[in-house]
């Protein structure tokens, strides 16, 4: 019988011996160029790691490629980044430049390090998921294609980290990073009211609503809700309890773009990022007009800010005002917050820029 309960294996089994030795003793890190770090400690050892992307949703097969490689370069060993790219580490300096050929033979850009755009944390979208008003893969595969060169340099002002999710459940990290992107219903959720009855726990459902727009059947009869459509933003969270109200739409999914968030401590606290775009169309394979936005708003980023200032401390030190002028998107009522804290949003001093 297979054990229960037995917790992922100790990550210590695994480790690159030199690590193992050298365990909490790191001296200092320095990036050789872009995508290639090394590490050295106070026992005088040093590590060399090649770091290169990966798609994330990949094959056995492409596992399989990056284990022949950690197997001839680092004696087995490799890891993952939390952005999904992968790690190979090894204590030889000579083994970097075949790393780095085996990587371009399978495709994979060495990069992300430093300022640069690292890999887009992301989410399942139409490959996998059932509340997804977007996809996820396809523009992250169309972004990356366009910000290539920002992955493989380190030009610049600070890191800009790019997330995607498909729903605003938002999995992974589109709150709190330098740029965003996510899926957006516009319809309100139609109601099958016999399946509601059948398949749908109601005081969960009405309780799942954001705004109070979900209610009981007026009809004590019919064993079901209805939804005050004024009071419905489409958030899509009433489907997520209850199957039975679905609001995916071909024509009305889109996606939303945000900006300015960001985990770190560093100069400033964490912040979350902000709504920037309320809405662009779905238009896959490629989704252009995604793609040409947040290709812009890294051209003025990268020309404007000062030297480690992330996407939204620029924007603060601006305001937000400059940055709408100087990316050429146009304000828009979507942007004035209007939800629970909304009035902490709004301008309460004479202070702003013509
Ligand atoms: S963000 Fe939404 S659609 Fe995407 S994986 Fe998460 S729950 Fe599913
Ligand atoms: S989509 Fe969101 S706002 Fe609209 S009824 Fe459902 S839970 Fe409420």
């Amino acid at each position: 019988m297979s054990k229960s309960d037995i917790g992922p294996p100790n990550f210590r089994e695994m480790l690159p011996e030199v690590i193992e030795k050298n365990y909490g003793k790191w001296k200092y890190h320095e990036i050789l160029k872009p995508g290639v770090l090394r590490h050295v400690s106070e026992t005088g050892d040093e590590v060399f790691t090649v770091r290169t992307g990966s798609p994330r949703l990949v094959s056995i097969d492409f596992i399989r490629d990056l284990c022949d490689i950690a197997d001839k370069y680092c004696d087995g060993h490799l890891r993952f980044t939390s952005r999904y790219n992968v790690e190979f580490i090894t204590p030889n300096k000579k083994n970097v430049k075949p790393i780095m050929d085996e990587a371009k033979k399978l495709g994979l850009p060495v990069g992300g390090t430093g300022n640069s755009i690292s890999n887009i944390v992301h989410t399942q979208g139409w490959a996998h998921c059932h509340s997804a008003a977007t996809d996820s893969s396809p523009i992250v595969k169309a972004l990356m294609d366009e910000l290539y060169g920002y992955f493989t340099s380190m030009k610049l002002p600070g890191k800009l980290r790019v997330s995607l999710a498909c729903c605003i459940n938002m999995c992974g990290a589109i709150h709190c990073s330098d740029l965003a992107i996510v899926g957006v219903h516009t319809k309100v959720p139609k109601i099958d009211h016999e399946k509601v009855g059948a398949i749908c726990e109601i005081p969960t459902t009405i309780g799942s609503c954001p705004t109070g727009a979900i209610r009981r059947h007026p009809d004590k009869e019919i064993k079901s809700v209805v939804i005050r459509e004024d009071l419905c933003m489409y958030c899509g969270n009433c489907f997520t309890v209850c199957p039975a109200m679905p609001l995916a739409d071909a024509e009305g999914d889109g996606v939303a773009i945000y900006a300015g968030g960001k985990v770190s401590n560093a100069r400033k606290p964490p912040m979350f990022s902000r709504l920037i775009v309320p809405y662009l169309p779905n238009n896959p394979p490629r989704w252009p007009e995604v793609v040409d936005i947040i290709k812009k708003i890294v051209g003025v980023y990268a020309k404007n800010a000062r030297k480690y200032e992330r996407m939204g401390e620029w924007i603060e030190r601006i305001g937000w005002e400059k940055f709408f002028q100087l990316t050429g998107i146009p304000f828009a009522e979507q942007h004035i917050d209007d939800f629970t804290y909304a009035r902490e949003t709004w301008r309460t001093t004479t202070q702003f820029k013509w």
